[in-house]
């Protein structure tokens, strides 16, 4: 018997994750904060070093306690936060807690692409059901389905497309199992659903320190739910998964300072004008962007192979994707191929645009 022969299924079965990491000048492929980190964050690493022959805390305690102020939720209402490593983390830690071998975790298609590769490690069936032409959730269908978790991103990765209050709404009520709203990139949206976990003690809304705060570096994410919730997930999730240096600035990227989450804050704001600013360029080159609530765009183009490729060649990493729902008009239309290019600084964005106009060629 092989080594490969005596693995789970589940593990063999899967590739590893592999995204286009080609080494470019400019790169706006993964949707994360280019302009940086908070200078209150590296000055956390920098004056404030955590004894690194420690241990950090179990469960990030003190981090905890920011991040629900932050969300602007209390613990005296019956609202807690669970950490991870990476939200990641947090969304695999919740499918340990609920999954049961063979139930089923339902999610607009298409969504953030770990979410079936979790799925299946945790023994459970993915089941895509695909956005509505106006890049809602099928709402019925979703509930229909019967899973032990609902997931539903918003905006989505990697449509950047919000899900409307109605649709987020009803799968919250009528859902059976647990309802999982991920808000990677609240920062950047007109409308969040954290409200939500006041309301329904089987919702949890899942958020990262990886897009907006600009440390993805570090790896933390959390989730914020009931009490009766969020300790489930941790209990799935086990201690110490934070690390000291992750924590650390995490803690100084939340305080309420200028340079800390005003630096935050004035960072997303930019982004979104960046954005829309990028949209419009793009929109005059031909191209039909996805209305976006995040920080960076899906632009559906049946040449995204080509151009992501030519794109590269001129120090340009952007995310090609294909394979989309063909059920969805604006996918159909290309193939089912899309550009995802993150927002950034306008001279990065210039120098992007640039490239492409040589790329279409
Ligand atoms: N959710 C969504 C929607 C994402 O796009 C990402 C990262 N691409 C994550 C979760 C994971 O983020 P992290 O593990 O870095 O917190």
């Amino acid at each position: 018997m092989s080594i490969a022969d005596l693995a789970r299924d589940e593990v063999r079965a899967l590739p590893l994750y592999a995204p286009d990491l080609a080494d470019c000048p400019i790169d706006v492929s993964d949707n994360t904060n280019l302009w940086g980190a908070s200078p209150a964050a590296q000055r956390a690493l920098a004056e404030r070093p955590p004894a690194l022959a420690r241990y950090p805390s179990l469960y990030s305690a003190p981090l905890r306690e920011s991040i629900l102020r932050y969300v602007g939720l209390d613990s005296a209402a019956g609202i807690g936060v669970v950490t991870g490593c990476g939200s990641d983390d947090v969304l695999d830690s919740t499918m340990r807690a609920f999954g049961r071998t063979g139930s089923r975790l339902a999610f607009p298609s298409p969504t953030f692409s770990m979410i079936p590769v979790f799925a299946r490690l945790n023994g459970m069936e993915p089941v895509g059901v695909p956005l509505t032409d106006a890049f809602d959730a099928d709402a019925e269908r979703l509930v229909e389905a019967g899973a032990a978790i609902t997931y539903l991103c918003t905006p989505n990765n990697p449509t950047a497309t919000p899900l409307s209050r109605a649709a987020v709404e009803y799968v919250a009520e009528h859902a059976r199992g647990i309802v999982v709203i991920d808000e990677a990139y609240a920062e950047f949206a007109p409308e969040i659903f954290i409200d939500l976990v006041e309301r329904h003690e089987r919702v949890l809304v899942a958020r990262t320190f990886s897009k907006a705060f600009g440390l993805a570096g570090l790896r933390v994410g959390f989730g914020v739910g009931s009490q009766a919730l969020v300790s489930l997930v941790e209990r799935a999730r086990g201690p110490y998964k934070v690390n000291a240096m992750a924590e650390q600035a995490a803690l100084a990227s939340l305080e309420e300072s200028e340079d800390s989450l005003g630096w935050v804050r004035a960072r997303a704001a930019l982004a979104v004008e960046m954005r829309d600013r990028l949209s419009a360029e793009l929109r005059a080159r031909g191209f039909k962007p996805l209305p976006s609530a995040a920080n960076f765009l899906c632009i559906p183009t049946s040449r995204a192979q080509v151009l992501a490729s030519r794109l590269r060649e001129r120090g340009v990493l952007v995310r090609a994707m294909s394979g989309l729902p063909r059920e969805i008009a604006a996918l159909s239309a290309e193939g089912g191929m899309a550009l995802r290019i993150g927002v950034g600084p306008w001279d990065v964005m210039l120098r992007l645009l640039n490239a492409l106009d040589e790329a279409m060629q």
